[in-house]
């Protein structure tokens, strides 16, 4: 996977710092390009309900099409934009991109709900909001089919940023979800303190065996208190499906039903 090349890569370059060095000025100069170039596309990955099978809502994931290595995925180049700030660029980029499409497929008649994935640095930036807000109205988009992807850490000890944030985000009419749930800090104080309006648990939870999944039973019991939906992570195989369903699990997404796809190849998809 991606995240094991990049963990062996910075092994690799390790022995070598210097080696290291010049990939990551290399690597940044090829980013500032990207932007000049809009090397960025954005997919999009099928959210589907467990009781009728259709598609509810798609998540945004952006890839870069790098001249020489094709099509790259989030985890070789976002952390480098989160440490240069590049990635509030990108994160406007991604959230106008998806936006638009949104306001493109409800044209065509597809009420489709599209979630943004936001990067710790968007998150601490309180013009965040007033950014998002003028894309909606810029586009005529409903806010509340508009829903972004937070993760536990960036709950984490900033409690007065990260709650006028997320606050206003919500304010503007924007659903929030909680992504990858259970591989952080799970610190379950926060779920009631914030106002988080979807848990997606992470693929770890539905992929692990028999044994460890209590765990995933407890977090959709709790989910149901505190009136949260719930969408399951990392579908891969019949098996977790039927898992999942026999849970009352809401939604799922995963490989069993579709990759992240390019939007024409959702449109056919919600044509068929
Ligand atoms: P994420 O938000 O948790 O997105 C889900 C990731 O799991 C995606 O990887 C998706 O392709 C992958 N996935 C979906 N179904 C399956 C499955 O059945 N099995 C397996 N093994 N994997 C599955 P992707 O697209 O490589 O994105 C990785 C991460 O990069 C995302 O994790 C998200 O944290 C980040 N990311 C993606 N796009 C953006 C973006 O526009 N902005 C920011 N800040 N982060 C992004
Ligand atoms: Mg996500
Ligand atoms: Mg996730
Ligand atoms: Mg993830």
């Amino acid at each position: 996977s991606g995240k094991q090349r990049g963990r062996n890569d910075l092994a690799y370059y390790h022995e070598d710092l210097g080696a290291a060095v010049s990939a990551r000025t290399a690597l940044e100069t090829d980013l500032r390009h990207a932007f000049e170039r809009n090397e960025f596309e954005v997919h999009y990955q099928p959210m589907v309900s467990t009781e009728c099978g259709r598609v509810q809502a798609v998540e945004a994931l952006v890839r870069w099409r790098h001249p020489l290595h094709g099509l790259l995925a989030p985890d070789r180049f976002i952390a480098v934009c989160e440490s240069t700030g590049m990635i509030l660029d990108l994160g406007k980029l991604v959230f106008e991109a998806a936006v638009q499409q949104q306001t493109a497929w409800q044209r065509q008649g597809h009420t489709l709900k599209v979630h943004i994935n936001l990067s710790p640095r968007q998150f601490d930036c309180p013009l965040v909001v007033s950014s998002m807000q003028s894309v909606l109205l810029a586009h005529g988009c409903d806010a509340s089919n508009i829903g972004v992807e937070i993760t536990e850490s960036m709950l984490l000890g900033r409690d007065g940023l990260s709650s006028r944030v997320l606050q206003g985000i919500s304010d503007l009419g924007i659903s929030i979800a909680l992504d990858d749930f259970g591989t952080g800090y799970s610190n379950l104080a926060y779920l009631q303190r914030y106002h988080i309006d979807v848990l997606k648990i992470d693929k770890s939870f539905i992929q692990s065996s028999d044994e460890e999944r209590p765990i995933a039973d407890l977090i959709v019991a709790m989910c149901r208190t505190l009136g949260m939906a719930v969408v399951a992570e990392g579908v891969e195989s019949q098996a977790q499906l039927d898992w999942v369903k026999h849970r009352g699990i809401e939604q799922y997404q995963g490989y069993l039903f579709s990759k992240p796809l390019p939007a024409n190849a959702i449109d056919a998809l919600l044509a068929a």
